[in-house]
């Protein structure tokens, strides 16, 4: 082992974890997380995200090998392992200094919120992209923090987590959720997460009022997997209360300049909404009456039921 590669294996056995309760496993988890993300080529740059992704596979590996004196909250290694030396944090613009004075923040959402992503030693990050140096520092986490269990970590290695969540959702036709599973910030983001994919890639990646389609090669996309009940208040990811919608749409339709009649239909709130005509884009009063793009299969078309709450609930007959 080179020098180098040998400061960092020291660093990996001698993660600085709290041992109050037991080995809280929280940072070694998460190094593994992005090992295998490295591995699996779905981080490339030197940038860790909180993203779905991430997190199903930190649960992935915390159902293995969690502590049950610990929650498994991602929040907590992603934040603290600053305190290791490799790891650094780059803020969300206004939240340089928040993220300067290591102040500490607590939990998924405001962490998102002040952090942009986490970046690590670019000698590390190197390691980490080279198959052999790779493997050796995955041995050291596996050895020092995992009992040795490396066929374990292998067998999860061969699978991806969200893609399972999707999947599994997918063959449910999605999921409701009750006050009691909300409390679990990181499993409701990763089954939304999964959730709005789904509803995207059933209406192919299209506006279900416009039709636009535009995607972007970092798995950025124009549209939204919409939600017609709203999530705060119904809790139902369950795919006939979604619809695809561009930025724009989705914006119009939570604030109900728009709804969706029986028929499929769009009902444009003339009293609500006020617009120039252009010459350059259609108007939305133009799309009034027109039918919206639906799914292939007539299940995952919108639940009538859902349209008609939001029609009453913004006072537009249908
Ligand atoms: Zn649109």
């Amino acid at each position: 082992m080179s020098s180098a590669l040998l400061y960092y294996a020291k660093k990996f056995s001698k993660l600085r974890v709290d041992l109050s309760r037991g080995v809280a496993p929280h940072k070694p988890i998460l190094l593994l997380s992005i090992i295998e993300q490295i591995e699996q080529e779905k981080v490339q740059r030197n940038q860790f995200y909180l993203s779905p992704e991430l997190i199903a596979t930190f649960l992935k590996y915390w159902g293995q090998f969690g502590s049950a004196n610990h929650n498994a909250d991602i929040a907590l290694p992603f934040f603290h392992l600053q305190g290791d030396g490799f790891w650094h944090l780059r803020a969300n613009p206004g939240f340089e200094s928040t993220v300067a004075s290591k102040t500490k923040i607590r939990g998924l959402n405001a962490l998102r919120n002040v952090v942009k992503y986490a970046y690590i030693d670019d000698a590390l990050f190197s390691f980490l992209t080279v198959n052999k140096t790779r493997r050796e520092l995955t041995d050291v986490l596996i050895n020092r923090w995992f009992n040795h269990q490396t066929e374990k970590v292998e067998e999860l290695q061969s699978y991806d987590e969200f893609e399972q969540t999707q999947l599994k959702l997918f063959e449910s036709g999605g999921a409701t959720y009750t006050v009691e599973d909300l409390k679990d910030q990181e499993l409701i983001f990763v089954r939304n997460a999964a959730f709005r994919r789904n509803v995207i890639s059933l209406y192919n990646q299209q506006c279900a009022f416009c039709h636009l389609r535009i995607l972007s090669d970092n798995n950025h996309n124009i549209v939204d997997g919409s939600h017609i009940l709203p999530f705060a208040e119904f809790r139902d990811d369950r795919f006939d209360n979604g619809i695809s919608l561009c930025k724009n749409h989705h914006w119009a339709f939570d604030r109900g300049w728009f709804s969706i009649d029986d028929d499929y239909r769009i009902i444009v709130d003339k009293e609500r909404v006020h617009e120039e005509p252009s010459e350059y884009t259609r108007q939305m009063q133009d799309f009034h009456g027109e039918q919206i793009l639906l799914p292939a299969k007539a299940e995952y078309e919108p639940r009538l039921s859902a349209l008609e709450w939001h029609r009453e609930h913004w006072g537009i007959a249908s």
